[in-house]
């Protein structure tokens, strides 16, 4: 019995050795090893017949033997296993790669950068505007005291402790002059918010770029030669220009700046067809802007004897409508990716 025990183990041990896969390793193992018909589990079964001096030889023998044998298994399974997983683990090359969708800026940001690279060239600061703000810096500073009438033209929304989302960029004037020494200048883009009644030119949303000059002897040339700079270079067009007066409570004189139409470039037609951006009349009313209200120097602080300076506050919404020939300004907010991928 002490012979078949060692044969069983040397056979074994040699089929084990050249199994190439799973499944016959594992009938092995059962041919071997398996609870009924197991060549050692057979040979187990005839332990109780021996005598009392075999079974203690015998005994310990068929234990030895099982567990060489359960090892030898384990460890066969396992390097069986390592092949199998090697080859599920191959790396096609050829395969065509992930797609991945790659976000592009907003084309409202886009202007943006652009407009302050312009500016920046010019020598002027960007300064970051706080979306709430208070009356003093949206209204009072900027000679619109309580009361008067003229804040009807900026009808706004207003919060439960008396701030005010801002209703434009203006409301840094106040803080620029104080906190910098003149000669300087200052540009202010940021978002701002109206009580407005939606359409294809009217968002309760929009984006404002705020402008402010001070230094000495500042006159409206000086005005007027930074404006058509800006313009042409964001157009990369000339344009023709005038002004027109008009009344803004922090500027004397309140002006509108008007340019050549750049989309029928000032035909007021375009191809015999009435140009529907400038309203057939080859105009553009572009850009308010005026002369730094003295009123408004004083109350930072400034001597307005001494400084003035000049103002405007544009629609960044208009310049990206205008460059693009986008029709309707309720696109930048819809978040619709059929419009945004197109930038
Ligand atoms: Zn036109």
């Amino acid at each position: 019995m002490k012979n078949e025990i060692d044969n069983i183990y040397n056979q074994a041990i040699s089929v084990i050795e050249k199994i190439t896969n799973g499944e016959a390793l594992e009938a092995l193992r059962v041919e071997y090893m398996g609870r009924k018909q197991g060549k050692l589990t057979l040979l187990m079964k005839n332990i109780p017949d021996l005598s009392i001096a075999e079974k203690r030889e015998i005994g310990p023998l068929i234990n030895k033997v099982k567990n060489a044998l359960t090892i030898a298994f384990d460890k066969k399974e396992k390097t069986l296993g390592q092949i199998t997983n090697s080859e599920n683990s191959f790396f096609d090359i050829t395969l065509p790669g992930e797609k991945f969708n790659i976000g592009t800026l907003h084309p409202i940001t886009q202007v943006r950068l652009q407009v302050e690279k312009i500016f920046q060239k010019m020598g002027f600061e960007i300064l970051n505007p706080n979306e709430i703000d208070d009356d003093y810096h949206v209204f009072t500073s900027l000679n619109l005291p309580p009361q008067h009438p003229a804040r009807d033209m900026w009808d706004t929304f207003w919060t439960e402790n008396d701030l005010i989302p801002i209703t434009h960029t203006s409301s840094m004037q106040n803080r620029a002059m104080k906190e910098k020494t003149p000669p300087f200048g200052v540009i202010v883009p940021g978002r701002c918010f109206r009580h407005e009644a939606t359409d294809a030119h009217h968002e309760h949303t929009f984006y404002q770029v705020e402008g402010l000059y001070i230094g000495e002897n500042i006159n409206l040339s000086h005005l007027i030669g930074t404006i058509l700079t800006f313009l042409q270079e964001y157009f990369q067009k000339e344009l023709r220009y005038k002004i027109q007066p008009s009344y803004f409570p922090f500027v004397e004189p309140g002006l509108e700046f008007l340019v050549s139409c750049v989309m029928c470039d000032g035909k007021g037609e375009k191809d015999k067809i009435p140009c529907s951006t400038c309203g057939h009349s080859g105009w553009l009313e572009l850009i308010p802007c005026g002369l730094t209200h003295p009123k408004v120097i004083e109350m930072a602080g400034l001597d307005p004897k001494k400084y003035s300076g000049f103002a405007w506050g544009m629609g960044l919404d208009r310049l990206v409508m205008l460059k693009y020939g986008i029709e309707d300004i309720r696109h930048f907010h819809a978040g619709d990716l059929r419009f945004l991928k197109q930038f």
